[in-house]
């Protein structure tokens, strides 16, 4: 190495290190039960999105959980924590599980991504330009995270996705809760919780669900918790009862 290159490189070393992207979240405590693991992109801050395989991957129809999609809203990845961590082997149910796809949003506990962006008001399915809480982007699918999300699912083509959500407190009877009734109520028993039209207070704009299922590929429905359900349930009842529904149950 040259002298010049040697002190541009003392100099511009840690410079490089501050340009960094922030650690990843602490990997999640995964038993010897999971499959295996998938980066499916990267966030605005470079965090990266994981999704993990469980259960029989001979079952057919494959299924998909989406721990959060917003980042103040943390129900959803406690719930994919707990079915990551249990030392139990899954049965029934071929599931891919997503703990967030909103990595920056959950470290500053933020709805939005670190652009400020409403990922729910993304996906290019009725895309609108919203201002505000459900700021929508510049255009449909402006954020890597919806990329990378939709990129993966139109690949896996899932069956069955559930997008856990708080604090609405209920099993949305819209897209994929309106083409699979059935699913519709499995989940709506199984958690004890209400069936409920969410339509995003008028039209859904950009919404995950609604893009997933107007492709016909399968059925993605919403659940929402309440605002603040206890651990207990949520790793517990709230965990059974959503594997249930997807046919899954533990051996
Ligand atoms: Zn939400």
């Amino acid at each position: 190495m040259s002298r010049l290159a040697a002190v541009l490189l003392l100099v511009l070393g840690p410079l490089v290190a501050l340009g960094a992207p922030p650690p990843a979240a602490a990997a999640p405590a995964v038993s010897r039960f999971v499959l295996g693991s998938k980066v499916l992109g990267h966030s605005v801050d470079g965090r990266r999105i994981m999704a993990y395989h469980l259960g029989d991957p001979r079952v057919r129809r494959v299924s998909v959980i989406i721990g959060q999609m917003h980042g103040d809203e943390p129900a959803g990845p406690r719930l994919v924590a707990a079915i990551l961590a249990a030392p139990h082997p899954l049965a029934g149910v071929n599931l891919w599980v997503v703990p967030t796809m909103n990595p920056d949003g959950a470290a500053a506990h933020t709805r939005q991504n670190a652009h400020g962006v409403d990922l729910n008001r993304n996906f290019p399915y009725r895309w609108a330009a919203l201002s505000g809480q459900y700021y929508s982007g510049p255009r449909a699918g402006s954020e890597p995270e919806t990329r990378a999300v939709w990129a993966w699912l139109r690949l896996l083509r899932p069956h069955w996705i559930v997008s856990l959500h708080q604090p609405l407190d209920g099993v949305d009877t819209t897209d994929g809760g309106a083409t699979d009734p059935a699913f519709r109520d499995r989940l709506a028993h199984d958690l004890g919780l209400p069936e409920k039209a969410f339509r995003c207070w008028s039209t859904c704009h950009g919404n995950m669900t609604g893009w997933y299922t107007a492709r016909g590929w399968g059925a993605a429905i919403t659940v929402e918790f309440g605002a603040a359900p206890s651990p207990r349930w949520v790793t517990g009842t709230a965990r059974i009862g959503v594997l249930r529904a997807l046919g899954g149950h533990y051996r």
